[in-house]
C-alpha cells in the first residue's frame, strides 16, 4: 500500500532532547526534505526514470523555522523543512543545491505528491507524505485555539505550544479519521457477485470508486461505514469488516479501508456528492482504465489510493 512505508525509525525519546535535536542537525550527512507551499523536491521529471525524492544537507541555505525532525535511518538523522517563505525565483535558486541520499547534486523540481506520488519508490512516497503532513499541521497550527496567542514549535515539530505562559496550551498533530468502504452484494439465489462504485462530480470523466466520508463524533467507525452508504446511495449495509489503512495527508486524513455487505441493492444517489453509483461484476471492473487514461470509458480510482487496493482485491479475490 502506497505511503505505508516509511522506514524512518521516528525516535520518539530525541523530540524531547533539544541537545540532542541541535547534535543531529550540524551532522554532515542530515538530510532535509524541503516542502514548498506543500510541493516535494522530486528529480526532474525524465520518461526513462521514476522520480526520486530529493534532499538538502546542513548548510544549504534554508531558513530555519518549522524545521520538524523525521527520525533516523540508522544513524543518518532526516528533517523536514518549511521553505515556504522563499519566493518563486528564491525557491528556482534552491532547487541548484538539490541532492540525492548519498549526497550528489541532481536536477530537481517541486512538485505536488498526489501527481508524483504514484510513480515514487514506496519508501520515498511515504517519507515525502510523512514529511508533508507535519510540515502541513505545524503551518496550520499557528495560533491557540484556546487563548488565540502564537504557537511555537517543540519536541522537534511535533508539539506546538501556546506562547502565552497562563494558557501553556499544548497542540499535537491532528490526522482526521476518513472511512473508506468497498460495499459488496451477491443476490440469495447465487449470481455474479456485484461491488457498489460512486462517481463524485469533480473526478475526471469515467472514474468510479469506493464511497467514503469523515468519521463524525460519537460513531464508531462500523457506524460511520454504514451512515455514509446510506446518506450518498441510500443503500442499507451489515457485517462491516475492517481490511486496511492509509495514511493520506492530503492535507490530513487517515483513511480506513473496509468492506460492508448490502442488504439493500437499490440506488438513490445524493447529488452533492455522487453524481452516479453502479453496481459492477468482476469482469466489468477488469475491462476499467486507469485514473490519467485519455481514452474514453470507465476506469478506476488512483493507482496509490487505498480505494484502488480495495477495489483490486475485490477483483483477485474468489467469487
Ligand atoms: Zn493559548
Amino acid at each position: 500500500m502506497f505511503y505505508t512505508q516509511n522506514t524512518l525509525d521516528r525516535a520518539d525519546h530525541i523530540r524531547k532532547d533539544e541537545q540532542a535535536l541541535q547534535a543531529l542537525w550540524q551532522r554532515s550527512d542530515a538530510r532535509i526534505v524541503p516542502v514548498w507551499n506543500n510541493l516535494s523536491l522530486v528529480t526532474k521529471t525524465d520518461s526513462t526514470k521514476p522520480p526520486q525524492a530529493l534532499f538538502l544537507v546542513p548548510g544549504d541555505t534554508v531558513p530555519e523555522a518549522q524545521l520538524v525532525f523525521l527520525g533516523l535511518d540508522g544513524k543518518t538523522p532526516y528533517f523536514a523543512n518549511d521553505v515556504s517563505a522563499l519566493s518563486d525565483t528564491e525557491a528556482v535558486a534552491l532547487l541548484e543545491l538539490a541532492k540525492d541520499r548519498k549526497g550528489n547534486l541532481r536536477a530537481g523540481e517541486f512538485k505536488d505528491l498526489r501527481q508524483a506520488g504514484p510513480t515514487l519508490s514506496a519508501e520515498d512516497g511515504s517519507l515525502l507524505a510523512y514529511a508533508r503532513g507535519l510540515i502541513f499541521w505545524n503551518s496550520n497550527t499557528a495560533f491557540c485555539t484556546r487563548s488565540g496567542h502564537s504557537m511555537a514549535s517543540s519536541h522537534g515539530g511535533h508539539v506546538r505550544k501556546c506562547s502565552d505562559a497562563s494558557c501553556g496550551y499544548l497542540a499535537f498533530p491532528r490526522t482526521d479519521p476518513a472511512v473508506i468502504m468497498l460495499v459488496t452484494y451477491t443476490a440469495p439465489d447465487g449470481g455474479e457477485p456485484l461491488c457498489l462504485l460512486g462517481r463524485n462530480p469533480a473526478w475526471p470523466e469515467g472514474v468510479y470508486s469506493t464511497l467514503a466520508g469523515f468519521v463524525e463524533p460519537g460513531e464508531s467507525l462500523e457506524t460511520a461505514v454504514q451512515r455514509e452508504v446510506l446518506e450518498e446511495v441510500s443503500v442499507q449495509t451489515k457485517d462491516v469488516r475492517y481490511i486496511a489503512s492509509q495514511p493520506w495527508p492530503f492535507p490530513r486524513s487517515i483513511m480506513l479501508g473496509f468492506e460492508a455487505v448490502a442488504t439493500t441493492t437499490h440506488i438513490r444517489c445524493d447529488p452533492d456528492e455522487i453524481a452516479d453509483a453502479q453496481w459492477f461484476t468482476r469482469e466489468q471492473l477488469k475491462t476499467f482504465g486507469n485514473w490519467g487514461d485519455d481514452a474514453e470509458g470507465n476506469k478506476l480510482p488512483r493507482p496509490d489510493s487505498i480505494a484502488r487496493f480495495l477495489i483490486d482485491r475485490w477483483i483477485t479475490q474468489k467469487a
